[in-house]
């Protein structure tokens, strides 16, 4: 045994020491398997996982491991990373903080909050502007992290501020103008912050023409491809689309062992069973340097790749 794996080791121990006396016994898993908690069904284990029910639980745990100086990566429902197969390092959090509250046309969310649920309870108090969450997979902190939403909408437009713990683990609010919303972008991307909260603003509309909408919404959804994926894999680049563009160069329905660029839609790759990390990254690249050749047009993704790759 080396004495740098001795230093490892202790330090490993200290931590669970420290986390277990804040947080309680028992709630901390070491090499946790990643694919059952994200949707793509691959990917290897959390060094360190975590639950986090409570807004408490997260900036304690968030503190935590950085005092440890280990790496936090958070976690809501998966739906937009591709977890690397040899896992990832440090602290995994998987978010469910999933406190709401409802005040006038505004609503308090906490990050983990599931986003259909919060556009069914925005129904129940006659709150309209967030039908188009019905059919987003996803947490309220991964939808602000990627300003998620569709063509018309997103929901960095009816954010009025995010709460965030920020890399000195200070609790900050920051306001809309200060978020930098952009097509599927947001300051988050680009900082450690971790979102806790965030105050929404809808308005006032009947129940039955947000129950109509919610209804249209579900609908346009029949027609996306059903099984393991991360939903689009690019973003779309200014004026086209990437779906279209990988469709032109040939490879719908190109397949690298188990993952499968879908047959219907193009930018969507899917898991049809038994495929691995490394082989949706595959086709990613492949797809990417297909449209680059083909088109001049560098696609940039949409997905966010946690752990190490060799790539
Ligand atoms: C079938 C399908 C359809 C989809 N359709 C759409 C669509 O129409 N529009 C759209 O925009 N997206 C769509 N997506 C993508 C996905 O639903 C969204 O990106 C969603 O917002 C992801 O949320 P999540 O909680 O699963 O985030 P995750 O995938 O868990 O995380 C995404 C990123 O955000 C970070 N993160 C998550 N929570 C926090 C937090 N609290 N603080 C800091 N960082 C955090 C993660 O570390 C990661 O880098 C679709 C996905 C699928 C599978």
């Amino acid at each position: 045994m080396t004495r740098e794996g001795d230093v490892v080791r202790a330090a490993a121990c200290e931590f669970a020491r420290a986390f277990e006396a804040r947080l309680g016994s028992g709630r901390l898993r070491y090499q946790e398997p990643l694919a059952p908690y994200v949707n793509w069904r691959v990917g290897g284990p959390a060094e360190w996982f975590f639950i986090a029910r409570t807004r408490t639980d997260l900036i304690v745990a968030v503190r935590t491991a950085r005092e440890a100086a280990m790496p936090v990566t958070i976690l809501g429902y998966g739906a937009n990373v591709l977890v690397s197969d040899t896992g990832v390092a440090g602290l995994v959090i998987l978010n469910r903080t999933e406190g709401m509250e409802v005040r006038g046309e505004e609503i308090w969310a906490e990050s983990g909050m599931n986003l259909v649920t919060l556009a069914r309870r925005a129904c129940e108090a006659e709150i309209g502007g967030f039908e188009f969450l019905m059919g987003i997979p996803g947490t309220l902190g991964g939808a602000i992290v990627g300003n998620a939403g569709t063509r018309e909408e997103w929901i960095g437009e009816r954010v009025l501020e995010v709460e965030a713990l920020d890399e000195r683990n200070e609790v900050l609010l920051w306001s809309r103008a200060q978020l930098d919303f952009g097509y599927r972008r947001s300051r988050f991307q680009r900082t450690s912050e971790v979102v806790l909260a965030a105050r929404l603003k809808g308005y006032r509309a009947s129940r039955a023409s947000i129950e109509a909408k919610m209804q249209r919404m579900l609908e346009a959804r029949t027609h996306q491809p059903s099984g393991p994926s991360a939903g689009s894999v690019f973003k779309n680049p200014p004026g086209d689309y990437a779906g279209r563009l990988i469709e032109a160069c040939g490879l719908k329905g190109y397949r690298l062992g188990g993952a499968l660029i879908s047959e219907q839609h193009a930018n969507f790759i899917l898991n049809t069973g038994g495929a691995t990390a490394r082989e949706i990254r595959a086709l990613i690249q492949l797809a990417k340097a297909a449209v680059r050749e083909r088109f001049g047009i560098l696609l940039e993704e949409e997905v966010r790749f946690l752990g190490v790759w060799d790539s």
